[in-house]
């Protein structure tokens, strides 16, 4: 469930679309559907919420910075949610209004954003992360872990739309990280001492991928076929570089 704020009067309410019970008003146009997004317990704890809630009463909504806002479109848009279907009836209801000039996205970082937290999808993915480099030292992990972590950091977005809508485990997400960083590391040449020949870090890494192929596998994200095809594309790329 949802903690959500309504947009429209800041009164707390369950589920970011719904109407409010309060005042009434459920989000129909595209921003008040982002900014109904955005002010919810997946980006803000509760005492941040009840700020914005009583900045909302007193008339000063939050301001969404334009790259948040693009992203969380994009995100509702990807999961083709009630967000389509509601735009839709929206459409036949009104017509769109002139937006007036933002100028308050101008004026540097916009006050919501200090309360930003990093989705608990981000924190799970990095918690997997850490649990993964301490079971499998072998692997050298470490060697790429940075890589990985901020990979996850830098794209919050596609971490929760793959955990929330993919319906991913944090550790199949974060074993996923992992190949499309080894996928760029090994066909690099880093790690190869000769063309075709890899280092013996790099031999410890070819098995961190064949580790992370046969976890994606086991998660149901891979078929057999694609683990196989993993396994022998990334051998096909060591041979040829270096
Ligand atoms: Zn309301």
């Amino acid at each position: 469930m949802t903690t959500a704020v309504c947009f429209k009067c800041g009164a707390f309410k369950i589920g970011a679309f719904v109407p409010c019970s309060k005042c009434g008003a459920a989000p129909l146009s595209e921003d008040d559907m982002v900014m109904s997004f955005v002010v919810t317990d997946h980006h803000f704890d509760l005492n941040a919420l009840k700020e914005i809630g009583l900045r909302i009463s007193r008339g000063d909504p939050p301001k969404v910075d334009p790259k948040t806002r693009i992203d969380v479109l994009q995100m509702m848009r990807q999961t083709g949610s009630v967000f389509d279907a509601m735009r839709k009836t929206n459409e036949k209801l009104t017509t769109p209004k002139p937006k007036p000039a933002d100028k308050a996205a101008s004026q540097g970082k916009p006050w919501w954003q200090f309360w930003k937290k990093q989705p608990d999808e981000v924190n799970a993915a990095i918690l997997e992360l850490d649990k993964i480099e301490n079971a499998f030292p072998d692997f050298e992990v470490d060697l790429i872990s940075t890589s990985v972590r901020d990979r996850i950091k830098t794209e919050p977005e596609k971490v929760v739309h793959s955990i929330r809508v993919d319906g991913m485990t944090p550790k199949a997400l974060v074993y996923l990280v992992i190949t499309n960083v080894l996928d760029r590391e090994l066909s690099s040449g880093r790690f190869h001492v000769y063309r075709g020949l890899l280092s013996g870090s790099g031999e410890n890494l070819l098995r961190l991928w064949d580790h992370a192929v046969d976890e994606l596998l086991k998660s149901g994200n891979h078929s057999e076929e694609d683990a196989a095809k993993d396994k022998k594309w990334i051998r096909e790329q060591i041979r040829n570089v270096g």
